[in-house]
């Protein structure tokens, strides 16, 4: 089993879901499978997905990796047009 983290975004863990979809490519001739982590839309989820890996572990460490809610770092923005 791998630890995975809440969503950085909206803060919940039981909509994150490893995702897994087909990807022909065209140079093999051959199907194989990229996995994404997703915060799911329908489980109550944000929405929100990490990047394509060809791995399970990849992916789960890509999310893993996110900057998580509670940071300091910020920054100013420029709202006044
Ligand atoms: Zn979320």
């Amino acid at each position: 089993m791998i630890e995975i983290k809440a969503c950085p975004f909206c803060g919940s863990i039981t909509p994150v879901a490893l995702h897994t979809e087909e990807s022909y490519s065209p140079q093999s001739g051959v199907n194989h499978s990229m996995y994404t982590v997703i915060c799911d839309f329908n489980e109550g989820g944000c929405g929100s997905s990490c990047g394509y890996k060809h791995s399970k572990e990849e992916a789960i460490e890509l999310w893993n990796n996110r900057i998580g809610m509670n940071v300091e770092l910020t920054k100013e923005l420029d709202v006044n047009d």
